[in-house]
């Protein structure tokens, strides 16, 4: 068995938890490169658990920037479709305006509501 037939199923048999051959086994266990990959699977496995249970919290200002950049966004849009004359593209573009202003408040709102959950 050679190094890049045991690459090719370690990362599968640590994700998941697959028993692998005898003989992968037996490779593993008398090379150090493929001891090294093993112990860089682990890692990066523990480090993405580890993610999955940090909360990120946006820096104070990021909604209403990120609204006001969606909001000016649209409005030149707006702005455009009158000068060209397309009063459908107009009313549109203020209903998109409208669905991602709302989309990014009870983005926040939920975040919110679960925030004091994850981080106890
Ligand atoms: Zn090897």
């Amino acid at each position: 068995m050679r190094c890049e037939d045991v690459a090719l199923i370690l990362p599968r048999a640590v994700d998941v938890g697959e028993p692998v051959d005898e003989s992968v086994q037996h490779h593993v266990n008398s090379c150090l490169t493929c001891q090294a990959e093993l112990a860089k699977y682990h890692k990066l496995l523990k480090a993405l658990r580890t993610m999955r249970h940090q909360l990120l919290i946006p820096a104070p200002g990021t909604l209403a920037m990120t609204l006001a950049a969606l909001q000016e966004s649209q409005e030149r849009r707006a702005i455009r479709s009158l000068v060209t004359g397309r009063r459908g593209a107009y009313l549109g573009a203020i209903g998109g305006a409208a669905v991602a202003a709302g989309a990014a408040a009870a983005a926040v709102a939920l975040a919110r509501r679960r925030a004091p959950r994850l981080a106890g």
